[in-house]
């Protein structure tokens, strides 16, 4: 039994990638916490990934890849990720060796991750604190407009924990429709959602009504692209991902091109929104399909037939000898014909160094069309996480409109936003890494100082 009677140090709100590893981190320190998942389950997005822990190998990388990404943030990540991955042999749970082509550029390991959370969870549960699931209507106690605890429903029971610091953690607003459409535009209401059901903004919503601020990068969101006609469920989240899209030719129904496809599938993905009918069709032929669509996309990845399963599963697919027959088959699906023979022709020409007009950049490594059978599926876009959340500072602490810090509170995760810009560099790490920091910053805040790694005097 949680003891109510006593303030926390910290009180976690969602208990994923970043509620549980800000609240392993708060345990270590000699913090009693108390971690709030709305789920039925602790885990979140997080439990459903496929347990990359990756981020850019450095900061120069980080650069090239998110020009525009946060100047503080994003370094950060990138210099925390060799403590997240410590955290986690530290809890006792396999890390493979890491593999440094992620996406072609990113260093990467795969970690147990359902094994570190039972660890973790196990940790807070034992400690004097402990871990509440199926919570519901959670809101911010404020004192003059510094945290001082939680109130929220379990159980069917009211509850109030007091606390020095709260951290939001739920995971960002993918699954509100007003939140996306408020902020990626676009028709984005109803986007898929590929990612855990419970994240609908409350974090945003507590953050924002307790006084912090928006963060940069609003309009931009971490997804990919899947087979179109198909139901977004969980059973398909990384079975059907395209991830070879990067190295296909992705047109709207115009028939023209809308991104530089290597930018990568979590770019396009984000580019479909914006195209008429929110549908793109991904176009590859046969050397794609041997070198790319049936490799595995990452070391542990799966390999599969993604062009197949999709067929079978109803989803608009096309797969002829000749380019004739595919654009025809595509003009099916409402696409322009001529549009597409006027793309698909500049593509290839472009291709060998003709001067040109493309309505997207060319890809420094193109992937012209040469060798059949050719293959296409029609695609949705879908988001897991956006990259837009509550403003914070490099210690996850949550910033007011004029950079002002919002006392007592910080936000972690995917709550926390403006860290990354068009292109994606993680998603675990940010959890990870600023978990760790935000309960680093909330115990030392509240708690005045920290001797070697232990909280001292929470009074
Ligand atoms: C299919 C899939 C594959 C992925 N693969 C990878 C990968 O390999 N590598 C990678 O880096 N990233 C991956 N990701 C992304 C990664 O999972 C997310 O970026 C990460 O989980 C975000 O962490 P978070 O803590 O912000 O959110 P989450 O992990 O989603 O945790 C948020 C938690 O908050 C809870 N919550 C929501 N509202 C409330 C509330 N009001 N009160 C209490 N609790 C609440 C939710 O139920 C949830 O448990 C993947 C995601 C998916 C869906």
């Amino acid at each position: 039994m949680i003891d109510f009677s006593e303030p926390f140090d910290v009180i976690v709100v969602g208990a994923g990638a970043a509620g549980l590893a800000t609240a392993n981190r708060a345990v270590d320190l000699g913090a009693r916490v108390l971690l709030l998942e709305k789920g039925d389950a602790v885990g979140g997005s997080a439990a459903l990934s496929a347990g990359i822990l990756w981020t850019a190998p450095n900061v120069d990388v980080l650069r090239r890849i998110q020009p525009d990404g946060d100047p503080v943030i994003g370094p950060l990540v990138v210099k925390g990720y060799e403590q997240a991955v410590e955290d986690v042999r530290a809890a006792g749970v396999s890390v493979s060796d890491e593999w440094l082509d992620h996406l072609e550029w990113g260093r990467a390991c795969k970690i147990n991750i359902l094994d570190l959370f039972a660890k973790w969870t196990a940790k807070v549960d034992g400690s004097s604190g402990g871990v509440l699931t199926k919570v519901s209507n959670v809101d911010l106690i404020l004192d003059e407009g510094r945290v001082a605890g939680v109130a929220f429903v379990h159980n069917g029971v009211n509850r109030t924990a007091l606390g020095k610091a709260a951290v939001l953690a739920t995971g960002g607003f993918q699954g509100d429709p007003e939140l996306k459409q408020k902020f990626i535009g676009n028709g984005a209401d109803d986007v898929a959602v590929r990612s855990n059901p419970h994240s609908v903004g409350d974090g945003f919503r507590l953050g924002t009504a307790a006084g912090g601020a928006a963060s940069r990068h609003l309009s931009g969101f971490y997804g990919h692209t899947l087979p179109s006609p198909l139901p977004v469920s969980p059973e398909v989240f990384l079975r059907m991902t395209l991830y070879f899209s990067a190295y296909g030719i992705v047109v709207n129904r115009l028939g023209r091109r809308f991104t530089d496809e290597s930018l990568g599938d979590e770019v396009s993905n984000q580019f479909v929104v914006r195209q008429p009918g929110q549908r793109g069709v991904l176009i590859w032929d046969d050397e794609v399909q041997q070198k790319r669509a049936l490799a595995v996309p990452y070391p542990s990845g799966m390999a599969l037939n993604r062009h197949a399963e999709a067929t079978a599963l109803g989803a608009r697919t096309a797969e002829t000898d000749t380019l004739e027959e595919l654009m025809d088959v595509i003009a099916g699906w409402g696409v322009d014909r001529a549009g597409l023979a006027t793309t698909l022709e500049n593509y290839q020409q472009a291709s060998v160094g003709e001067s040109v007009a493309l309505d997207a950049p060319l890809p420094a490594n193109p992937s012209p069309l040469k060798t059949g059978p050719f293959r296409a599926i029609e695609i949705q876009p879908c988001i897991t996480i956006p990259f837009g959340g509550l403003r914070v500072d490099g210690d996850s602490q949550v910033l007011d409109r004029d950079n002002n810090p919002v006392p007592g509170l910080f936000a972690a995760g995917a709550d926390a936003g403006g860290a990354q810009d068009l292109r994606y560099v993680g998603g675990l790490v940010f959890g990870f890494v600023f978990g760790r920091r935000a309960a680093d910053a909330a115990l030392a805040q509240t708690s005045g100082m920290l001797d070697g790694g232990r909280l001292v005097s929470a009074s």
